[in-house]
């Protein structure tokens, strides 16, 4: 008998006969004498109608009373799923966030995880019952209800995974893997049978929503081996044959691993790039210009400074679009005086593409066959930033599509690993 956690996106919940499809995956786990955890999401388009709701009322709407209604998407699809089970002759329950509890900080919309009480589950558990806990919420220490961010469910799960000790961590959705990139923007993508921590981390943090990023930090955090599979497969497959599908995470470095240098591109349009032009090249400057953007809790990604020019620099970086006009505001309004900058320019219309690879380390020409790859497209390059496994761009996102496509077939991410395309 083993201890595991069930996953389920939106897509995977997203009608009654999909609910359906997963009580009788879940049920078929339960009956093979494993102990069951799942975590659903909102039903698919759940979370962005609540959230559009409030948007209607007011442009600003408070983060509290977001999170206190988003968390009702989970709500609603957890109680279908138990009531889905039972229907089938699972003993099961579903708990809130709160009920749990998941403990979190208090950063509405974006909270952290601080720890979860196991206690509840592991007695439901040892009844016979499959447990269902919300994913995407949880409770701060004053009582507030919180979410994760987008995506949070994941993280849910795999926090979930970590306080009960589950042997493994199964997400499920509406992809059969973690790809070399989103095969939805490139079909020739391919399924990886395993992809290091490491570059899973990178890929995450750099945009590819297959999993989101603090999941994939809490997996390592606590060791808790990750699997991204299928939920839109047979639900009654055999354990044994889906045990084998998907992508596992390892924490390996595994001699057999697919020794691409390049492993995969993930790619983000949530950017924003903003430049204070003229600024003085003085000490404390970019502390001027980015400790009220940090105040404003707003994060910044890349930073560029310039060469200066007659005791002058330029000064861009980028932050993720939705602080976009919060930023631009802040900058006009305080910033911009106040270091005695020219002209301020903003530009909302650009993404960013990276290659990612724990094989970049030891290999040189990586980059140069990326801006090549860019410049034969005809693709201006704004921005760069790299590190010892990856190199991100930033672009127009007009290009996007057609950048990561150029990329995948460069680095021939498109082959069998082993034919990596010479340089
Ligand atoms: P869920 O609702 O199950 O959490 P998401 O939509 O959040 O699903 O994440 C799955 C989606 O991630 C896929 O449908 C796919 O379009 C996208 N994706 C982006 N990058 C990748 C990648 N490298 N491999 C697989 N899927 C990816
Ligand atoms: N329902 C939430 C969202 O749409 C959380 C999740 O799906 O993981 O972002
Ligand atoms: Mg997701």
């Amino acid at each position: 008998m083993s201890l595991i956690v069930h996953k389920y996106g939106g897509t995977s919940m997203g009608s009654i006969e999909r609910i359906q499809n997963v009580a009788r995956r879940v049920a078929k786990w339960h009956a093979a004498g494993h102990q069951v955890v799942v975590v659903p999401s909102a039903m698919s388009g759940e979370t962005n109608r609540l959230l559009g709701l409030a948007k209607d009322i007011s442009a600003t709407p408070d983060p509290r009373e977001l999170d206190m209604l988003a968390a009702t998407g989970e709500q609603a699809s957890s109680a279908l799923l138990a009531i889905a089970l039972m229907a089938q002759g699972v003993s099961a329950r579903s708990y809130t966030g709160w009920q749990v509890p998941v403990k979190t900080d208090s950063a509405y919309t974006k909270a952290r995880i601080t720890g979860i009480d196991d206690a509840r589950i592991r007695a439901d558990l040892d009844a016979g019952r499959v447990i269902v806990v919300t994913g995407f919420q949880g409770i701060d220490d004053d009582g507030h209800i919180t979410t994760l961010g987008r995506g949070g469910s994941d993280t849910s799960a795999v926090a979930v995974a970590a306080a009960i000790k589950a042997d493994e961590c199964l997400i499920y959705t509406d992809v059969d893997g973690v790809y070399t990139t989103d095969p939805r923007v490139v079909p020739e993508a391919r399924r990886m049978n395993v992809v290091s921590f490491e570059e899973m981390l990178e890929m995450a943090s750099l945009g590819s929503k297959v999993l989101q990023i603090r999941s994939v930090e809490f997996a390592g955090k606590y060791r808790v081996p990750v699997r991204v599979l299928s939920s839109l497969t047979d639900p009654l497959i055999p354990l044994d044959e889906e045990m084998k599908s998907g992508t596992l995470i390892t924490f390996e470095e595994d001699k057999n691993m697919e020794a691409a240098v390049v492993s995969g591109i993930a790619f983000s349009r949530d950017e924003a790039k903003l430049t204070l032009l003229a600024v003085p090249d003085t000490p404390g400057v970019a502390s001027a210009i980015l400790g009220p953007v940090a105040a404003a809790n707003i994060d910044v990604d890349m930073i560029v400074q310039n060469q200066s020019v007659k005791g002058t620099t330029d000064f861009s970086f980028t932050v993720n679009r939705n602080d976009f006009v919060r930023t631009l505001e802040l900058l006009k309004s305080q910033v911009g005086p106040a270091v005695g900058a020219g002209e301020i320019i903003a530009d909302d219309k650009v993404c960013k593409v990276s290659i990612v690879g724990i094989g970049m380390r030891s290999h040189v020409g990586i980059a140069s066959l990326m801006f090549r790859t860019l410049a034969e497209e005809g693709i201006n390059i704004q921005m760069i930033s790299t590190s010892e496994i990856k190199t991100s761009v930033v672009i127009n996102d007009k290009y996007m599509e057609l950048a990561v496509r150029a990329l995948h077939k460069a680095f021939g991410l498109d082959q069998e690993p082993g034919q990596v395309v010479a340089e």
